[in-house]
């Protein structure tokens, strides 16, 4: 059995690093997730004007930064600001804050760390893999990492390939097998093939399933089912559901674990749901402890992105005996 699959420890993947405390996706709240124990460090990546991989959720950097202030004339006709209009010495210039929502200028997790204080940058991929080697070596502890090849067909629409890209990259810094503590991730289906035949990717890989059709077309439905599943498998090491496809239901009452892990199981591929939030749980559990209990006692999941990955940890590490 390789190492893919549930017979392994979960894993605590900290989702853009431990961003229930520190803003997403900056070195810092990297730093703060490895000391507090995650096994993986998550990295969303999209290219810069420049062709550069930077770590960034969105196509869109008007959501974490102060790019409307330093440079207001420079939105696309949908009144947005994108990484890709960007060079990296350019986006060097921005302040990183915590996610704000665009419409209202507010704080998405307004309990979080206070949006626009301090300084913050956005670190290029080859930055934090630097980084996260340097806080290995450092530390004595290793921490994977966990990619994530954000909407390729938007960029091959832009006339750019980001999967080319940013696989050489991670080849380079010594992520290129199974045995390598790196996961890659994606949405679009048709590029997690070519990933694996095309550009001919030997790591680990991982399909993301959203709860609706992809903006590519990537049907989740078919993907959860066990036809799906069993297509998925000879590409994939792994899936990244959505945490409603494992506990489904409207309340905690009428809530149920489904049949997904069950059946990504007998498929050998491995499950690692999104997202844990201590600030945002789902209206079908009570409690953070009871989010994790159901998701790793009583579904089996391999591992789970989180945005606390210190109480991930704790969970994981005391097997739920708190
Ligand atoms: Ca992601």
């Amino acid at each position: 059995m390789s190492a893919a699959t549930h017979a392994a420890a979960p894993i605590v993947i900290a989702h853009r690093g431990a961003s229930g405390y520190l803003p997403e996706h900056t070195l810092e709240a990297k730093a703060l997730a490895h000391a507090m124990g995650a096994d993986f460090l998550e990295q969303d990546l999209v290219l810069s004007k420049d062709n550069v991989p930077v770590v960034l959720h969105d196509i869109y950097i008007d959501t974490v930064t102060d790019v409307a202030a330093r440079f207001p004339e420079r939105q696309r006709d949908d009144g947005r600001y994108y990484a890709l209009d960007f060079t990296v010495a350019e986006l060097k210039q921005l302040r990183v804050t915590e996610r704000i929502n665009v419409k209202t200028g507010k704080a998405v997790f307004p309990g979080r760390f206070p949006a626009g204080k301090s300084s913050f940058q956005i670190p290029t991929l080859e930055e934090e893999l630097e980084f996260i080697a340097g806080l290995n070596k450092s530390t004595g502890r290793t921490a994977g990492i966990y990619p994530e090849i954000k909407q390729p067909a938007w960029h091959r629409k832009q006339g750019r390939d980001i999967s080319r890209v940013v696989l050489p990259i991670l080849e380079r810094h010594g992520y290129r097998t199974k045995a390598d503590a790196c996961w890659v991730q994606c949405f679009e289906y048709d590029e997690v093939k070519r990933i694996r035949a095309e550009l001919g990717w030997k790591g680990r890989l991982v399909q993301l399933m959203g709860t609706k059709k992809g903006d590519d077309g990537t049907d989740f439905e078919y993907l959860r089912s066990t036809a799906g599943l069993a297509e998925l498998a000879k590409v994939a090491d792994g899936i990244g559901p959505a945490l409603a496809s494992v506990i489904s239901g409207k309340s905690v009452a009428d809530r149920k674990i489904t049949t997904l892990v069950k059946d990504a199981h007998a498929h050998k591929l491995a499950v690692h749901p999104y997202t844990v939030r201590a600030d945002e749980l789902p209206k079908t559990v009570a409690s953070l402890g009871e989010l994790h209990r159901l998701l790793f006692i009583e579904a089996g999941v391999d591992g789970v992105f989180t945005d606390f990955p210190d109480r991930t940890a704790a969970f994981v590490q005391t097997g739920g005996k708190l």
